[in-house]
């Protein structure tokens, strides 16, 4: 059993914290510390009369990073799963290694202040943590995440090298609202208004954001229009499989949500710069935050489901030339609330994140250093997906993808 302090006490964190209490023989203590200290205990309430299980909550607000120590010491934990915001990402770092505990997140670090995300702060720690002995995994998610172990996954099975490689995200839940993301809004609405990116040919090509649109046909979903962005796991895996040609990252859209994220864009409700409002300091994006949905809330009311995956093309691992596989799963929304209480897009992110963080505490995935996903064994991760409510298909395709 693996003593365990989470951070973050949102959506995502919920569903880790449920499904770490329903692994005891992995998890336990299991430790929930955030900054507003009510959410720790709605979870481990949840948690309790759910699984019978018991959940520690603290308050902490992790850019104090000798209160993080402080708490990690105290707990003993020997592993941090941050489930704050990547803001937090660096100053978490920094207290594991000061504390000499392990570490794992599931989005890469962004300033605040600047709306740019990359891996480039966290690679800097990898010496830092290779001499520590100690293990942080980046990532570990389910985009990024799962689908960087999915790429591993055919690449140690199916193919010697992958050519191109297209992460598809696909979301056919209806909550019922005008507007409403299903992360956190202001990350989510920093990474759909950013400027679309992929690897190609060897350099990034840009285009405006959500102009590149394709109809796709996905299992479980059907047809669904899908929008080339930039995702993190693009760097990652376009650095550590240099052989890729081409790598994109599309994700599913319906006209309105786009709609209403042009006109919040527009009228200036997305930026992400204080500006004056009656003689107070506002940020406009956290206070359109405050006005959005939780998307903690959201799973009551959401049906359908999520179907995420990867299609690679590359030369096939038994010499029979070039082959294409797409690999998915399908998540249904209700399953999910019935079981942990949240939808499917926070219990995509937070079993992933409850696997990672598996696979550090029974020393499979233990080297020290920093690692993505894709660095690391695949087989014991995707078997946990098959017994921890993510269940996998593969596939083999006519040929690459045509669009
Ligand atoms: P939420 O906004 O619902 O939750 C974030 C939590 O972090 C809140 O409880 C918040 O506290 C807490 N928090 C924020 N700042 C601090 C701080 N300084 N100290 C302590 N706690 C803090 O986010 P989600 O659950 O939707 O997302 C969590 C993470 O998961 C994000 O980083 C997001 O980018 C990532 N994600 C990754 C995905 C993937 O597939 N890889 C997909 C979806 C999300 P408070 O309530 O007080 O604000």
């Amino acid at each position: 059993m693996g003593n365990v302090l989470v951070v973050g006490a949102g959506g995502v964190s919920s569903v880790a914290v449920h499904k770490m209490a329903m692994n005891p023989d992995i998890f336990g203590p299991i430790h929930l510390a955030s900054r507003t200290k009510s959410k720790c205990d709605a979870i481990a309430a949840s948690v309790k009369a759910r699984f019978g299980a018991e959940v520690t909550t603290h308050a902490l607000d992790a850019m104090d990073v000798a209160a993080t120590v402080a708490l990690i010491r105290q707990t003993g934990a020997e592993i941090v799963v941050n489930l704050a915001l990547p803001y937090q990402d660096l100053v978490l770092m920094d207290a594991c290694l000061e504390a000499g505990v392990n570490y794992l997140d599931t989005a890469n670090y962004e300033p605040e202040d600047e709306a740019k995300f990359e891996y480039s702060w966290q690679w800097a720690y990898q010496e830092k943590f290779r001499e520590a002995g100690l293990t942080a995994i980046l990532g570990s998610g389910f985009d990024p995440g799962v689908t960087s172990v999915f790429a591993t996954w055919l690449r140690k099975h199916k193919l010697k090298t992958i050519r191109q490689i297209d992460v598809l995200d696909a979301n056919g839940g209806d909550n019922g609202q005008a507007f409403a993301t299903n992360f956190n809004p202001e990350i989510n609405l920093r990474e759909v208004l950013a400027e679309a990116r992929h690897w190609e040919g060897g350099e990034w090509k840009t285009s405006p954001a959500m102009t590149h649109k394709v109809e796709f046909d996905f299992p479980g979903v059907g047809p669904k229009n899908m929008y080339l962005m930039y995702h993190e796991e693009l760097e990652s895996l376009s650095t550590h499989f240099p052989e890729i040609e081409r790598a994109r990252f599309w994700m599913t859209f319906g006209d309105a949500y786009i709609t209403h994220a042009k006109v919040l864009e527009n009228v200036g409700m997305t930026r992400i710069d204080p500006v004056m409002h009656d003689g107070k300091e506002i940020i406009p994006i956290q206070f359109l935050k405050t006005l959005l949905p939780d998307p903690s809330d959201l799973g009551e009311l959401t049906k359908g489901k999520a179907c995420i995956g990867d299609i690679a093309t590359g030369e096939a691992a038994d010499g029979s030339g070039e082959k294409t596989f797409y690999i998915y799963n399908i998540c249904d929304h209700e399953e999910c609330y019935a079981e942990v209480g949240s939808q499917a897009v926070a219990y995509t992110t937070g079993v992933p994140a409850m696997i990672g963080a598996a696979m550090v505490l029974k020393g499979i995935w233990r080297e020290p250093g920093v690692w993505n996903m894709e660095q690391l064994d695949p087989d014991a991760f995707m078997d946990m997906l098959n017994t921890q409510g993510l269940p996998w298909q593969v596939e083999e395709l006519d040929g690459p993808v045509a669009f």
